[in-house]
């Protein structure tokens, strides 16, 4: 699992230092948020502060259940591994295209720089310019594309191999989710029709003992 690509998401929904909680949650159900403040060293608001946040996104479900002492609720949280891998699916996509139109515009484009400011221009506004730097006026030179080529070449690569892993991991998750809800449905189907034989019986008792006592209020 890219555990790493996972608190970087949960950090660029929830903000700088939510990403432990991927670490906390992951492969886990049901966690007390109280258990997960106490690891965080947080607050129990900003504990759900975090998770409210993560819960819109869908990245977290919870159940709850009801304090009998104190009165209150306690909230037990699930990462939804499914939802999270979705989405990082739809962003390494999104991130993958922009690499690529960056890498078709240095093949094709040409650039140019200022040595003095250090900035560099696209050939447009070096035209604009009429070839010298609108600070400096020191002449622009044409920047060799080569290193950037190279590292967004890399970028791709690094991009490319995270995206086909995800995509994987997707099935595999989407492989086991149907196993489960294939054996829940099993089970709930077996306990329905159990159920029924059940309250068959319950509804006939009520009958006989009914008439009884109507006859005994007369
Ligand atoms: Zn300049």
């Amino acid at each position: 699992m890219q555990i790493t690509l996972l608190r970087n998401l949960v950090q660029e929904m929830a903000g700088e230092g939510s990403g432990q909680i991927v670490d906390i949650l992951f492969d886990k159900r049901d966690i007390n948020e109280f258990l997960i403040a106490k690891k965080m060293n947080l607050t129990i608001n900003q504990v759900r502060n975090i998770l409210y946040k993560l819960s819109a996104e869908g990245l977290v479900s919870f159940t709850r259940k009801k304090d009998k002492r104190k009165g209150w609720y306690i909230y037990f949280w699930t990462l939804n591994t499914e939802k999270c891998l979705m989405k990082l699916e739809v962003e390494l996509t999104k991130k993958l295209e922009e690499l690529k139109q960056a890498q078709k515009q240095r093949e094709y484009g040409r650039y140019y720089t200022c040595k003095n400011c250090n900035i560099e221009v696209t050939e447009e506004k070096a035209l604009e310019d009429d070839f010298s730097c609108s600070e400096c006026a020191e002449v622009y030179t044409l920047v060799d594309n080569t290193n950037n080529l190279k590292e967004l070449k890399g970028k791709i690569t690094k991009r490319e191999n995270e995206l086909n892993e995800i995509k994987q991991e997707l099935e595999s998750v989407r492989v086991k989710t149907k196993k489960v809800t294939d054996a829940a449905q099993k089970k709930l189907a077996a306990k329905k029709s159990k159920g029924k034989k059940a309250k068959g019986k319950s509804s006939k008792a009520k009958k006989v003992t009914k008439p009884k006592k109507t006859k005994q209020k007369k």
